[in-house]
């Protein structure tokens, strides 16, 4: 099964480089001498780079749930439900972090050398991270109908996609997932997590994935990995608890995970 991780990670790679590629070639087109009349073009060109990479990784993200019916995480006759891609929000962001940005840059007195890197970065980024929703959000909508669906983070992850990681649940080999998905299941180290929220909660250059939930489908060694996880998500509660003298709150509990990490605790 870890060929099929591998490949899939692979893939969430080729995708990304495709779309960095295709909006480096397109970042001479706006030009930040001549923002508003050159950013049209600037924007048709690099959102289809950007529709492009939805599209294949719509496609990749179709390929996987076959390997993964396979391996009988979700039924073999499986309904596909692909992503459809809101072009609308890919156009607004694209607006917002390019020409708006630029401008922004330029009358800030950046020198156009500087602006141009910033703003590549940062439509690089959210455009990376839009067309990979397109297999994320293909494997979610496909596996959530069966069973369901766990966020695979990469050891050394940063702590939002650690802690992420860790809600998930763990399915007993000798329950249905279709049924057990309902029901509570008890985490390896026997602690238990709520259900995670899939969707907008991947930030520009996260290399999580997603796959339906099965305690025999995942990588190799994962588990424990998930148990560093886990266990560095409850220190960083526990330490954010005692700072804060009461309940955590996400966001410095997330800072605590990133000081866990750099602590070498996952
Ligand atoms: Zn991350």
């Amino acid at each position: 099964m870890s060929e099929v991780f591998a490949r899939y990670r692979e893939a969430q790679q080729d995708i990304s480089r495709g779309v960095l590629d295709g909006l480096s070639n397109t970042m001479g087109g706006l030009d930040f001498t001549r923002i508003d009349a050159s950013a049209p073009a600037w924007v048709a060109a690099s959102s289809a780079v950007v529709q492009r990479g939805y599209q294949e990784a719509v496609t990749a993200g179709s390929d996987f749930l076959t390997d993964f019916a396979n391996e009988g995480a979700i039924p073999k006759r499986f309904q596909l439900k692909p992503a459809t891609l809101d072009s609308k929000l890919v156009v607004t962001s694209l607006v917002t972090l390019g020409p708006y940005r630029a401008k922004h840059l330029m009358a800030q007195g950046y020198d156009i050398d500087r602006a141009i890197r910033e703003v590549f970065t940062a439509v690089s980024g959210a455009g990376m991270r839009h067309a990979m929703a397109g297999m994320r959000e293909t494997v979610t909508n496909t596996s959530k109908t069966y069973t369901r669906v766990r966020r695979i983070a990469k050891e050394g992850a940063c702590g939002f996609c650690a802690m992420l990681a860790t809600k998930d649940y763990w399915i007993p080999s000798d329950q249905e997932p279709a049924t057990s998905a309902a029901a509570v299941v008890v985490g390896r180290s026997g602690r238990t997590r709520g259900p995670q929220s899939l969707g907008a909660q991947y930030h520009d250059g996260c290399k999580c994935t997603v796959q339906p939930v099965s305690d025999e489908l995942q990588p190799e060694g994962y588990e424990n990995q998930l148990e560093k996880f886990e266990d560095a998500y409850y220190e960083a509660r526990r330490r954010a608890e005692d700072r804060e003298g009461g309940a955590a709150v996400g966001k410095n509990v997330i800072r605590e995970m990133d000081k866990l990490r750099r602590e070498g605790w996952f």
